[in-house]
Parts: C-alpha cells; sequence; structure tokens
C-alpha cells in the first residue's frame, strides 16, 4: 500500500513537471516571436495544438500573455496573435548589501520603475529582517491605489544560500544559520519569493541581458568584500545539490598566507579581495613607496584609477592580485572549458593591468584548445544593481514555477 502510494506520488510530480515545462516552453516562444498565433506557437514549440490552447487559455485568465492584433492568414480567417503582457506585471528585486538594502520595482520587460536605497550599515540580522520586512510592505502598499500589484519578490545577498529550500546558509556579515527568509515573506506577503547569492545571480543576470547572452557556457567572477563565482553551463545556473557552487574566494591561493574567515589560510580572497588591496597600499605608502596615492585619498577607487593612469605602486598591487586571480581562472578554464570570463567588480576600471596579466596566466596554465573561442571581459550590467534579484525571477518565469503562480 505504501510503495502504491509512493508509485502514485512519483507519478504526479512528474505530471506537474511536464505541465510545468510546458507552460514554460510556450512562454519562451511566445516571448521570443511574439506577437505569434496559436498555430505558429504549436509549429514552434512542437507542442499539440489541444496543449497550446489549453495552456495559452490559462495565461490570458492569468494575465501573463494578451491577445494583440489579428494577423491576416492565407486561409482568409484571421488568426488572433499572442504576446507576453509584461509591462503589466510588476515584481520587487532587492539586493542586501554590506551597507545599502536597495529596492527596486521592475516590470516583467526588465525595465527598473523605481529604485529606493536604505542604509543598514549598523543594523544586526535582527533589525535587518525587520527592516527588510517592513520596506516590502511599503513598497507592496504603494502601488494598490493605482492598481498595480506586485507578482514576486526576489532577493540576493552575498554568503551561502539554498535557493531551493529559500534559506540564508552562512552570511560573513550576519549571524544567520540556515534562516528560512523565504517561508517567512511568503507567510507575510503571500506573494512568490526567491532568494540567492548576488553573484551567481549576477552571472544568470549577465547570461540573460549581458555580457554572455550570446553564449551557452560563462563564468562570472566577483571581486568586492570578498571573491565569489556563478557558473552558467548550457544556459542553465550551476547550483547542485547544495546549491552553492562556485566558492572560488576559499581556492587556497597563498600557501603563506593570511587566515581567511572561513578559519583556513591563504584564500584568493585574503589576497584579491577591494579590502585587501587599501590594505596593502597602505602599508606601502608606511614602508616608503612610491605613489601618487597618499594617507587622506586611499580609496579603493582612488588606487584602481591610479593603477589605470601608470601610478607603479598601484599597479605592481593590481597586478599581484591579478596573478593570484589568473591561476584560478586558469584552473576554472580547464576544469569548464567556458566561452567567457566576466570579471565584476571597480578592480576592472584599473586598465589593462588586471586583464593581461590574467590573459598571461591563461596563455601558459590552460589548454590551448580552450583558448581558441574564450573571451575575457567585464560586466555590461552594473554589479551592485538589484538586476541580479530579477534575473532569479526571469528564471522562475523561464522554468515554468512561476509562471503558474502569476494571476493580475
Ligand atoms: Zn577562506
Amino acid at each position: 500500500m505504501v510503495q502504491n502510494n509512493q508509485q502514485t506520488d512519483s507519478v504526479i510530480a512528474k505530471i506537474d513537471h511536464i505541465k510545468q515545462a510546458n507552460y514554460a516552453t510556450i512562454y519562451k516562444v511566445i516571448e521570443k516571436h511574439a506577437p505569434i498565433s496559436r498555430v505558429e506557437i504549436a509549429k514552434v514549440s512542437k507542442l499539440a495544438p489541444a496543449s497550446v490552447t489549453k495552456i495559452t487559455r490559462q495565461l490570458l485568465e492569468n494575465g501573463i500573455i494578451t491577445e494583440t492584433a489579428r494577423q491576416a492568414s492565407t486561409g482568409g480567417r484571421c488568426a488572433i496573435s499572442l504576446a507576453p503582457n509584461s509591462s503589466s506585471i510588476n515584481v520587487l528585486a532587492i539586493k542586501i548589501g554590506r551597507k545599502l538594502l536597495s529596492i527596486s520595482r521592475y516590470n516583467l520587460s526588465g525595465e527598473e520603475l523605481s529604485n529606493k536605497q536604505i542604509n543598514i550599515e549598523l543594523e544586526n540580522g535582527e533589525q535587518l529582517i525587520e527592516r527588510l520586512t517592513a520596506e516590502i510592505a511599503v513598497a507592496v502598499e504603494e502601488g494598490k491605489p493605482l492598481g498595480e500589484k506586485i507578482s514576486a519578490i526576489s532577493i540576493t545577498l552575498a554568503g551561502l544560500i539554498n535557493p531551493k529550500l529559500g534559506r540564508i546558509v552562512y552570511t560573513s556579515r550576519y549571524s544567520f544559520n540556515n534562516f528560512p527568509l523565504v517561508e517567512i515573506l511568503e507567510q507575510r506577503f503571500n506573494i512568490p519569493t526567491f532568494i540567492g547569492n548576488h553573484t551567481r545571480c549576477l552571472a544568470l543576470a549577465e547570461h540573460y541581458f549581458g555580457a554572455s547572452k550570446d553564449c551557452l557556457d560563462s563564468i562570472l567572477i566577483s571581486i568586492h568584500h570578498g571573491v565569489g563565482s556563478g557558473i552558467i553551463i548550457q544556459g542553465k545556473w550551476l547550483l547542485g545539490e547544495n546549491c552553492n557552487i562556485g566558492e572560488i574566494g576559499h581556492i587556497q591561493a597563498n600557501p603563506a598566507g593570511k587566515q581567511c574567515h572561513c578559519g583556513n589560510f591563504g584564500c584568493l580572497e585574503t589576497e584579491v579581495s577591494d579590502n585587501v588591496i587599501v590594505e596593502k597600499v597602505k602599508n606601502a605608502i608606511n614602508y616608503g613607496g612610491l605613489t601618487t596615492i597618499t594617507q587622506e585619498t586611499l580609496t579603493i577607487e582612488n588606487i584602481y584609477q591610479a593603477a589605470a593612469n601608470n601610478d607603479p605602486l598601484c599597479q605592481k598591487i593590481v597586478e599581484d592580485a591579478a596573478t593570484y586571480l589568473g591561476k584560478t581562472v586558469a584552473i576554472l578554464i580547464n576544469l569548464l572549458n567556458p566561452e567567457k570570463i566576466i570579471i565584476a567588480g571597480k578592480i576592472t576600471e584599473s586598465g589593462n593591468t588586471l586583464f593581461s596579466t590574467i590573459q598571461q596566466c591563461i596563455a601558459h596554465q590552460t589548454l590551448p584548445e580552450f583558448q581558441n573561442k574564450l573571451t575575457i571581459l567585464p560586466t555590461e550590467l552594473k554589479p551592485n544593481s538589484t538586476i541580479a534579484a530579477f534575473a532569479l525571477i526571469k528564471q522562475a518565469i523561464y522554468e515554468g514555477d512561476l509562471l503558474q503562480k502569476i494571476r493580475i
């Protein structure tokens, strides 16, 4: 009996999965080819016309797609075309940064309709959640008099995140331990909610809207307070069962290096992050190093600008960091054979030193065949933007799980 129940559950799960995949396929065809008739959708998607009729009816009823102008067809009858109703569906995309909470309202076309930034520098974890909940409540209520509804919420932050379970596993900034943020927000607002690691979501955003939209395999490497990566393989997020593939900041770069917050020694992010670079320039100035930077002008922005302007000390420190980074990039290339490596962070403003040093590492440390079609370039999107959180919503649409939950 138990076995029969298990078999029934498994069959239901498979049917749900197929239904979700069919919704996603039809939506993607409509988005790509709009305006498009149901007959054309069936041809392009290779799904049965009856399925197309049923699913498009549901998507129309839920307000996700809309009927547009009639197209004249060769048989004399007119076919009604369908298009996504993207400009009418609003979502909230949120980035929890170290200092700022950034909340944007987007429509599903990817237009950022508004952005609000709140200083959270001094807040602890509990205060952060209170503030986040209060700000979401304001944003949800704001549009109601105009008949606007928030159809989904997405949040990104640094740290180990489990998007499948909607939990913050660990962050170095706050003392969360497997914190069920999605469950708390969904109970409070009754709106589908998503959460992801900011860097991995930024990789997704570059794949959908930015520098890697023309290729299927790419790796985004982010350098800021720490170092992380997001990996896209065959157009899909490489996440893994434990959901945190890409923690390259903790690959050992210098065995004689400093202790990292993870407990180990000489991790990449103890040699490459923005803070470490400021510290290295500060120490060099104290030891009488020649540079245009002074203790008064010692900021990461000024250091990278000075490196771009050929300041020898700043250039040398960026070059050392780029050598450590380049070795790790070479490992990733040998392991995953990507078409593009995208670098995110203020360090990309440091001139040619960064990219030429990484290129040298790639030339000497990776398989020559893997170098042929490989490009390394800076991000197209703003790395700190809420577009990363928006990409997570777009992914939920493209995979079908959100399509069946939106009602406008
Ligand atoms: Zn570490």
